[in-house]
Parts: C-alpha cells; structure tokens; sequence
C-alpha cells in the first residue's frame, strides 16, 4: 500500500527550514492506519520479540497498537517528570533541541527483548536514548521500527547494531 499520500508535508515547522511530516493524516485513515500497523508487523515478525517500548507521544500511536497486534506488552518513555513511578533518565539532543527521556526503573527486566518503535527516525537521537535507558534496564534492543525514515539524517547510524525496519523514506 502506498502510505506517501497519506503524508502531509509542513514547510518550515516547527522552525524554518524543517519540513515536517504530519503523520496525523495517516492516522485518521483507519484502513490506513490499520495497514500501517499490519505492515510493521510483518516487518517484524522473524524477530523475538517480548516487549515494544516507544518515546511519547507519537510514539505511543505507533507502539501502543503494534505490541496489541503482537500480543506483547507496551512500556511508555516519557519526558522527564511525567512517570508516577521511580525512573531512570537520559538527555539528548533533538534534531531541533534538547530533551530528556525517562522510563520506569521496573519497566523491562533483565534479557527481555525489546522493540522500539516511534513514527519518524530522524536524526537518530530520541531512538538511541531510548536503546539507552533499555539497556540500563537490563533488556536486550532486538530491533527499531517507524513509519518514517528521514534518510538525509542518516539516524540509522546510530542505531548500528539493531534492525531497522521503516514503512517510509524520505531524503
Ligand atoms: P530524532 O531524535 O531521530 O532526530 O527525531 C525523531 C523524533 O522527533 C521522533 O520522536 C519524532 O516524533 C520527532 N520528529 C522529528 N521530526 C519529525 C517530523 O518531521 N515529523 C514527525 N511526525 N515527527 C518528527
């Protein structure tokens, strides 16, 4: 299926010079949507998988349902101070900004094997924070999974020893 179209692009959001792609019109599509998820889920289905993990908030819309369709369980990274309950936490940098992610230090246990998943790879920076605190945690990063994958950014250069597997590039 071709979810291209389903992409609206934004010029100059939220900076100049960044084009922003909006995946909200995708996610109001439910046939798309459901074959969005349905897609990565294939992608992924030669891996082992006992947990997705997914950086708040649009990777919730993409982990939360994908861990459903897998019958596995789904762990929150939240921005600093928004988790209730003891975490750990780990800053970085944006393609555009800093930020700091946390997880619950009860999340994942040791030798899980986790998924990441969030809508768009970038730079590569909010997925490798979220290996970091994984691995903090004891589990085991078996792979990465987006919607989107902004290639000229070349994110996947950080994440060297895990699987990446995305619906969608774009230079
Ligand atoms: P990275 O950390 O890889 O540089 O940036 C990826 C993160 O920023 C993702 O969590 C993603 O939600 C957000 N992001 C950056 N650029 C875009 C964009 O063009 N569209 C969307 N939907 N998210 C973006």
């Amino acid at each position: 299926m071709d979810f291209k179209d389903s992409i609206r692009v934004i010029p100059d959001f939220p900076q100049p010079g960044i084009s922003f792609k909006d995946i909200t019109t995708l996610l109001k599509d439910g046939a798309k949507y459901r074959a969005a998820i349905d897609e990565l889920k294939a992608l992924v289905a030669h891996l082992e998988i006992d947990v997705i993990a997914g950086p708040e908030a649009r990777g919730f819309v993409v982990g939360a349902p994908l861990a459903y369709a897998l019958g596995v369980g789904f762990v929150p990274i939240r921005k600093s101070g928004k988790l209730p309950y003891e975490t750990i936490e780990v800053g970085y940098d944006l393609e555009y900004g800093k930020d700091t992610l946390a997880v619950h230090t009860d999340a994942i246990q040791p030798g899980q094997k986790v998924l990441i998943a969030d809508d768009l790879l970038a730079t590569g920076g909010t997925i490798a924070t979220s290996v970091s605190l994984v691995e903090q945690l004891g589990g085991q990063v078996v792979g990465a999974a987006f919607l989107i994958e902004l290639t000229a950014l070349a994110g996947r250069n950080k994440l060297s020893d895990i699987e990446v597997v995305t619906l969608l590039t774009y230079e």
